[in-house]
């Protein structure tokens, strides 16, 4: 007998599996679909939770050997990567279990398995050994994620020429490595090989980094990684890549037409990512993909066939854990016949280097764009207690609001514990804070938070400490 469900989710990602708890916690007869053999999708197994443990360690690693300058002898600091890693995978395997007693807990049915649809409410699910099973469904969730794109004619092998997947486990620390692209995954990543040895070029497309996010604070993010050893070539690109044994050589072409090899032991090709749907049978069932091949979804993350939805990595929108993870409770609030929303003004962006980089809402020039006038105010981690107090006083706090209302309409913070910060002012954006109303909140002192409040005090040119 098949067995029925009111709802199936393909996918066990963040936005997968935070969907199915959430569609159990409000009573459905829920199953959860995952083809990889453990939950937790790219985020658990090979992106976010991987990349934070090697980023801590390479961090730990390289600020142990400048301890002594501050009265902490401890001889000579030496690298066990394999060890290193062996923490890492640790650190997935306890996550990623976790999660699996999660889905057990709610009561979710979990296949392992690829999902595909035979009809709107008939899934197939194919095993390791290729037996198959059907289910029945009411409603179908896809939170098939995103997986990494390539260049055009350039294969990745996972040993030379690698994505973050194959960066996240060499078993080597490379002499040198060529990075392209300068977003997220180039920044990371390049900052963890850096940090254990390497030498690093980033080679970028355009003629910043991390695109996409406040100026000011890429151009600073910039000039505090070429500090710390981080060579860029701007206004690159990547012709191509010849691959032999042991390395590369990767051609490039400037804006100005001179070209330009690099010789080394590994390259990241971190681009960007695509979304993942292939194989689902989308087609047969008239699934509507919008320009870019994610799977077309209204504000209601219902796709243009009833009764099925789509969320994350999949759809449009940021691919971050967190706004896959709302969209998973929204989409099942909705279809338990609540009315679940996100906020998409305000999913903060966190990259997690040394200092941290986060940003919340619009950016100056996003502002301009839409003609909005606004007031500025600022704060450097230089001026900051508890910064001066460890010596971590690198970057600072920008936030912007309404020139009329003073209403909050985005924060740019580059600095220590960027990525914890910016959930203060998340909070106030959603209750529609002023910054005025930041500022007459009493924060601990000595906190690097009362350099967020010190810039909502600027906002109004009236910091203490500056
Ligand atoms: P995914 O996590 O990709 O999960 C989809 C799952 O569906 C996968 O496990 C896949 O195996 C499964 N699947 C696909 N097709 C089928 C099928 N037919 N049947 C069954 N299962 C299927 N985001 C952050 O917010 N913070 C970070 O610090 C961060 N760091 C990252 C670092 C790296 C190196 C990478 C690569 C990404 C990082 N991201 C980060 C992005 C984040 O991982 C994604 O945005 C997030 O995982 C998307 O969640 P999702 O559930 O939509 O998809
Ligand atoms: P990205 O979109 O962040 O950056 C890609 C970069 O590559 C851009 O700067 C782009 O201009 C550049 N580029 C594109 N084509 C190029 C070419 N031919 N030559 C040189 N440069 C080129 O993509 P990513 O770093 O691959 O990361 C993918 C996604 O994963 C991100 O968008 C992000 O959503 C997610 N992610 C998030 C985190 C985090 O939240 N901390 C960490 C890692 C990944």
């Amino acid at each position: 007998m098949t067995d029925k469900f009111q709802a199936v989710v393909i996918g066990g990602g963040p936005g997968g599996y935070v969907c199915a708890i959430r569609l159990a916690q409000l009573g459905l007869k829920t199953a959860c679909i995952e083809s990889r053999g453990s939950l937790g999708g790219t985020c658990l197994n090979v992106g976010c939770i991987p990349s934070k443990s090697l980023l801590n360690l390479s961090e730990e690693f390289h600020n142990a050997q400048s301890l002594s300058n501050k009265g902490i002898e401890i001889g000579e600091v030496k690298l066990n990567l394999s060890k290193m890693m062996k923490n890492k995978d640790k650190a997935v395997t306890i996550l990623t279990k976790g999660v699996e007693f999660l889905l057990k807990k709610n009561k979710v049915t979990y296949f392992k398995g690829t999902g595909s649809f035979k009809s709107k409410n008939d899934i197939v699910i194919k095993d390791n050994n290729s037996k198959e099973t059907i289910i029945q469904t009411e409603n179908t969730i896809i939170a098939t994620g995103s997986v990494p794109v390539s260049l055009p004619g350039i294969e990745i092998d996972e040993k030379v020429i690698v994505s973050s997947t194959g960066a996240l486990k060499l078993e080597q620390v490379p002499k040198k490595m060529v990075v392209v692209g300068g977003g997220y995954i180039g920044l990371e990543m390049g900052s963890v090989w850096s940090r254990l040895g390497s030498e690093v070029h980033v080679v970028e497309f355009l003629d910043h980094i991390t695109p996409g996010m406040d100026k000011e604070i890429s151009s600073e993010f910039m000039k505090i990684l070429k500090k710390q050893g981080i060579n860029f070539h701007m206004q690159h690109k990547v012709e191509k890549i010849k691959k032999n044994n042991n390395n590369a050589i990767v051609s490039t072409l400037n804006e100005n037409g001179s070209k330009k090899d690099f010789e080394c032991d590994v390259v990241l090709i971190s681009v960007g990512r695509k979304p993942n749907t292939e194989g689902l049978n989308l087609q047969k069932i008239g699934v509507e993909l919008d320009e870019k091949k994610r799977v077309k979804t209204d504000k209601n993350f219902k796709t243009n066939q009833n009764n099925i939805y789509a969320i994350g990595d999949v759809i449009s929108g940021p691919m971050l854990a967190h706004k896959a993870e709302d969209e998973g409770i929204a989409v099942a609030e909705n279809i338990a016949g609540q009315s679940g929303h996100v906020n998409y003004d305000t999913i903060p962006g966190v990259i997690y280097t040394s200092p941290e980089v986060a940003s919340i809402g619009k950016t100056e020039e996003q502002l301009k764009d839409l003609k909005i006038n606004y007031k500025i105010g600022k704060f450097s981690f230089m001026a900051n207690s508890r910064a001066k107090a460890i010596d971590d006083t690198e970057g600072f706090v920008k936030i912007l609001a309404d020139e009329k209302t003073d209403k909050v309409l985005g924060a740019h913070l580059i600095g220590p514990h960027a990525g914890e910060l910016i959930a203060e002012i998340g909070v106030a954006m959603e209750f529609g804070a002023s910054s005025e109303d930041i500022a007459r909140t009493c924060h601990a002192h000595p906190t690097f938070s009362e350099a967020v409040k010190e810039a909502a005090l600027s906002v109004e040119k009236r910091a203490i400490h500056s």
